[in-house]
């Protein structure tokens, strides 16, 4: 079974040592009992049980230390990493959660070249010890170069002043690795702060939950030499690189959240007998069970697929930061639908104190929301657009990368730019494989018209400046490589191909021109195509390069290491920053003089008029097109279609668009 079976965790790939963690891991929380477990998360009681358990297993220790690091059995092997990510979701997203801010927290000391905290850290997770990423601020959200956590100049080192919000485990942790910028200089820098230390100020805990996300200040909180992790341009790449190894792990909370719901929904439902017969007998209820474990199943073949690029990549292939953001962000809104789906089988059982739903209802929308949001990782992934859909490159196959060792490329991603560059292996070869798939066909026709349409017209003017726009067009692509990526099996994609070729076919034939006999082989990279690149790289309004995502604002000062803010003065100067790579426009442009050349475009009638009538008509279309998975369309689509003589079936998704209980709207507006 490709679910997660807690009594049944053998796999042929794993070492024993993998396995005993694994199975430790379960009997603690199957010792525990449902009962304590879902009491302690209504309690919001802090899970000092489950760090007791940890430290004494040297859980963190042995999962979280790369080779080299600390103790011999001590390994960062994304493939054991994906498994327990899974059970830690399956039994608790609180307990997910300590050990992924540790993760976060752990990275900007794994890649740092100060050893003496590199040396603490390894003895502090011996000990039990869990860690903190201190990256975000109340004000700023995903803004993090507006950083007000400031380091002055004092004697030898530095007095760092400043309040950091949202930081899980900064009540306990025992290094938070602080993100900032030095007064004098500008550059931003990460050091390491202690929540033991005096001019440490713990606020509050900013949520109602048994984790611990506190808000805390730093007050002339002196800092050294010794506690600098990174300094400058290393800083910002440390943050941006640390996020691309930890967003993944959202995925799999939200794998195993879903699988744990699935199972306690089927048994309820079967085990429900209304009009002398199962729930389960009644023929919607069993679409929306097999819609719930079809699209879990391909949630996991994804993330699963996803891990061999992570595990392979290198300087020479960064496409894991394509299939990245695609987990943190496609698993887990897939996650959503899944359970919707499920809470629309199991109605008000759903709702109950002692279900694990109740717990999972809730959780499973905060993982397309932390680390970035879904916006912003759509924002991320259109950078590869161009080079994926018109410009391929050459790869080996690439097999399953589940042997036991080191992932050493994780803590040497080098610098975060350059996302335009990558490229990608031919997807439409994959789709041509299964071509004899009806669904498969039809989808990979949608997706020939959608390059067509891309090569053919690219956007206008102020289609390009329309952040919903390019959130429709990331979307479709996500989709794309969505089916792409998951198909690596025939059998799996015999079992998954209906959800999406279900879910595509509301956008099919919206865009220009016919359906092509042989939709895998039409559209030829032209020079229009370009308008991809242009499109979704580089003339957006607001910098997309945020939380992991290319260049940033810098601007390059004395030498190749001191980076730094751009002031304000410099955002409106073309001349002070290195030009970028794919438009020839200097990088950060965007942001200051492009916004004021939008200004003035804004105030003239578009340019192009003709072709923006096109693209408006497009736009339309691609803005209904991409919303059916994500927005509960599908669904209306299929109820529209299904009659209930019974009247049973009172269709659910229109109630939870009434009452905007779906969580998420289309294009972030509410219908
Ligand atoms: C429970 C919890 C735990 C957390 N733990 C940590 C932690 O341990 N450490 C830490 O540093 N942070 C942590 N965070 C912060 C978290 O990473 C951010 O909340 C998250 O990145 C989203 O930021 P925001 O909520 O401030 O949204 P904002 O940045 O305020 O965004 C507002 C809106 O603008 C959109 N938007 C912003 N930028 C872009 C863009 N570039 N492109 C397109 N759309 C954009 C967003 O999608 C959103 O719709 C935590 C948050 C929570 C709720």
């Amino acid at each position: 079974m490709i679910l997660l079976d807690p009594k049944d965790l053998e796999r042929p790939e794993n070492d024993e040592g993998t396995t005993a963690l694994m199975q430790a891991t379960v009997a603690f929380f199957e010792a525990k009992g449902k009962e304590r477990l879902i009491g302690d998360y209504y309690a919001r009681g802090w899970y000092a049980d489950f760090l007791e358990y940890a430290k004494e297993h040297r859980l963190l220790a042995r999962m979280c230390t790369p080779s080299g690091e600390g103790a011999a059995d001590a390994r960062w092997d994304t493939w054991q990493v994906c498994q327990f990510a899974e059970i830690l979701g399956f039994y608790g997203l609180q307990y997910w959660y300590t050990w992924q801010v540790s993760v976060l927290g752990l990275g900007p000391i794994w890649m740092s070249p100060n050893k003496a905290i590199r040396q603490r850290a390894a003895e502090a997770l011996e000990d039990g010890g869990i860690f903190a990423f201190g990256l975000s601020e109340k004000t700023h959200g995903a803004d993090i170069y507006s950083t007000d956590m400031v380091l002055t100049p004092d004697g030898d080192g530095w007095k760092a002043n400043g309040r950091k919000y949202y930081i899980g485990n900064g009540n306990a942790a025992a290094i938070v690795s602080t993100f900032g910028r030095f007064a004098d200089s500008d550059e931003y820098v990460f050091f390491a702060s202690d929540p033991k230390h005096e001019c440490y100020h713990l606020i509050q805990n900013v949520v109602a939950s048994q984790n611990y996300v506190s808000e805390f200040e730093l007050k002339d909180y002196p800092v050294s030499e010794a506690e600098i992790l990174h300094r400058g341009r290393d800083a910002w790449n440390a943050a941006l690189n640390t996020v691309n190894i930890g967003k993944y792990n959202l995925g799999w909370a939200s794998i195993g959240i879903c699988t744990h719901a699935l199972y306690e929904a089927i048994a309820h439902a079967n085990n429900r007998v209304l009009y002398g017969s199962p729930v389960t007998d009644m023929t919607h209820v069993r679409r929306m069970f097999v819609d719930a474990y079809c699209r879990l199943v391909a949630m996991k073949l994804f993330a699963l697929r996803a891990s061999d690029y992570m595990r392979a990549a290198s300087r020479e292939d960064r496409r894991y930061l394509l299939y990245n953001p695609m987990v943190k962000m496609k698993v887990t809104t897939q996650g959503e639908e899944v359970i919707d789906l499920l809470w629309d089988a199991i109605a008000a059982k759903g709702f109950e104190k002692d279900t694990y739903f109740g717990q999972a209802a809730v959780d499973i929308r905060a993982l397309p929301k932390l680390e970035g949001t879904v916006h912003v990782n759509i924002a991320l992934i259109v950078k590869f657009m161009a080079n994926y859909f018109f410009n391929p490159g050459d790869y080996p196959e690439l097999g399953q990368q589940s042997e036991p060792r080191n992932d050493d490329f994780l803590f040497d991603q080098g610098g975060a730019g350059g996302l335009g560059q990558i490229q990608f292996h031919d997807y439409r070869k994959t789709l041509e494989r299964f071509e004899k798939i009806a669904n498969v066909k039809v989808f990979a026709e949608q997706v020939e018209q959608f390059r067509t349409l891309l090569a053919t017209d690219p956007p206008g003017p102020e289609q390009m400046k329309d952040v919903d726009f390019l959130l429709a067009g990331g979307n479709i692509f996500a989709l794309v490589v969505y089916a792409h990526s998951f198909s690596r099996t025939r059998r799996s994609m015999a079992s998954t191909t209906t959800c999406w070729a279900r879910s595509s076919t509301s956008w099919s034939g919206t865009c220009h021109g016919t359906r092509s006999p042989s939709p895998c082989r039409r559209a030829r990279p032209t020079s229009r195509s370009r308008g991809v690149g242009t499109w979704f790289g580089g003339r957006s309004p607001i910098p997309s390069d945020t939380l992991g995502y290319g260049r940033s604002r810098y601007a390059r000062s004395t030498g190749p290491t001191r980076w730094r803010r751009r002031t304000d003065r410099e955002d409106r100067s073309p001349s002070a920053v290195p030009c970028s790579s794919r438009a020839g426009r200097p990088a950060g442009q965007q942001v200051g003089a492009e916004a004021e050349r939008g200004r003035d475009r804004r105030r003239r009638p578009a340019d192009r008029p003709e072709r923006h009538g096109r693209c408006q008509q497009a736009h339309d279309h691609t803005r209904r097109a991409c919303c059916p998975i994500a927005s509960g369309h599908l669904e209306e689509g299929v109820a529209e279609r299904v009659s209930s003589p019974s009247g049973l079936s009172r269709w659910p998704a229109a109630d939870r668009r009434r009452n905007g209980s779906a969580g998420r709207v289309p294009n972030g507006r509410r219908p």
